[in-house]
């Protein structure tokens, strides 16, 4: 008899996005005549940069002649974008990574799934708290997570890194070892960032411990502040045990035709094995390599134009988030986030949950944001406001707030 993989029975409930997506669609068959304005999911809106697009069109272009076509592109993915990513992502910043240690994917989404099939069973691990929901689900979904409590909506061998306005949005430092440790920054939902000083303790912390840190920068793009790092690899000895994903989704509205790196340093070594060459294997194995057409795509985004272009898309939806916080704040709502990122983390009034706050606003106001809860226990309280809408629903929605 087939047997299924008893450790997917064990995952909570549906995924958030789909739970929001039925209140809406419910709420909008009983009021047709409701104009609802989606401040929930964190897709982007903005079509994508006309050097992007020219490139796009290139690439095609050379695909239909024998002398110009690709097929599987190599094993870590195509040289002149690892190029790219390495002299303008890091060595641009004064961070050292090196050719073969960047890995290019279909996503971020993928590589912070798949990343854990490369450390053991046994590996307590560590997330931050509220955090993007796929780095606990894809532990739950290997075993990792131990019996879940409904009441605290706690996994029992998870440790939650918490972070809410009573630290600043600083996690502490787990008080019992962890192997493997999440962070994620900017981060998703709260927009907020960690400062050189605070991560480096993180660094710190994973070398004393023999502890890997998986670092999500999927939205380094939106760091508009000095001394915000933009890569954890501008911190001393995280080339000792840290991996970091990145993304283009976010960065140049490639959600659509997905595009990401993972960079793994030769010297994140463990029990005597280059976790590099590991997640090599891996990669080979059971990855066939980003489309020749989208990685050049990629590519056009680090041309001089290609940046211009992008950064005004990134300032368009900063100018969102600025326009969400200051209505937020004058209607009396205490707000974070929004600075560094493309989301602003608001307080719901008092005594009331995310999930009623949701509710309120998408029955009165018919506005869509996404439920803190959703994001982990310390997202309890808060909602999740995302700027990657257009301008003017942005503001109409405000208005509607504030009246
Ligand atoms: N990481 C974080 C923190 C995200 O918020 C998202 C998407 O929302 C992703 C990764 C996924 O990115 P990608 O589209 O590259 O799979």
């Amino acid at each position: 008899m087939v047997t299924v993989n008893h450790d997917y029975l064990d995952l909570q409930g549906s995924y958030l996005f789909s739970t929001i997506a039925k209140k809406v669609a419910a709420y909008q068959t009983e009021h047709p005549e409701a104009k609802i304005i989606r401040m929930g999911i964190g897709d982007v809106t903005q079509p994508l940069v006309p050097a992007v697009i020219e490139a796009l069109h290139k690439a095609v272009d050379e695909q239909s002649s024998m002398e110009t076509f690709h097929g599987y592109a190599p094993d870590l993915g195509y040289t002149f974008l690892r190029e790219k990513i390495v002299a303008h992502d890091y060595e641009a910043r004064g961070a050292h990574v090196e050719l073969d240690e960047v890995f290019i994917s279909d996503g971020a989404k993928g590589d912070v799934a798949n990343i854990q099939e490369i450390f053991g069973r046994d590996n307590k691990v560590a997330v931050g708290d509220p955090v993007y929901p796929v780095y606990v689900d894809s532990n739950v979904m290997s075993g990792r997570t131990g019996t879940y409590n409904a009441e605290t909506e706690t996994w029992s061998d998870l440790t939650y890194l918490s972070a809410t306005s009573e630290n600043d949005f600083i996690p502490s430092l787990p008080t019992t070892h962890v192997d493997l440790i999440y962070l994620c920054y900017p981060n998703n939902p709260t927009g907020t960032t960690l400062t050189k000083e605070a991560l480096q303790e993180w660094v710190d912390y994973a070398n004393k411990e023999d502890a890997v840190i998986i670092y999500d920068s999927a939205y380094e793009a939106f760091i508009t502040e000095e001394e915000i790092p933009h890569s954890i690899y501008e911190i001393e000895g995280a080339r000792t045990c840290a991996i970091e994903v990145r993304s283009f989704s976010k960065t140049a509205g490639f959600t659509g035709l997905r595009l990401g790196y993972m960079v793994v340093p030769k010297e994140l070594v463990r029990e005597g094995v280059a976790l590099r060459d590991l997640w090599a294997r891996r990669h080979g194995t059971k990855f066939n390599g980003a489309p020749y057409i989208v990685s050049r795509a990629g590519e056009a985004v680090y041309s001089e134009e290609g940046k211009k272009q992008v950064k005004e898309q990134i300032a368009y939806y900063l100018r969102n988030a600025k326009t969400i916080r200051e209505y937020l704040t004058e209607a009396g709502y205490e707000v974070f986030g929004g600075v560094n990122a493309p989301y602003v983390w608001a307080k719901t009034p008092k005594g009331m949950t995310s999930w009623a706050f949701f509710d309120f606003l998408l029955e009165e106001k018919n506005i869509v944001v996404t439920p803190g809860s959703g994001f982990g226990p310390s997202g309890e309280g808060y909602v999740r406001f995302s700027a990657f809408g257009n301008y003017e629903s942005v503001q109409e929605a405000m208005q509607r707030i504030t009246k």
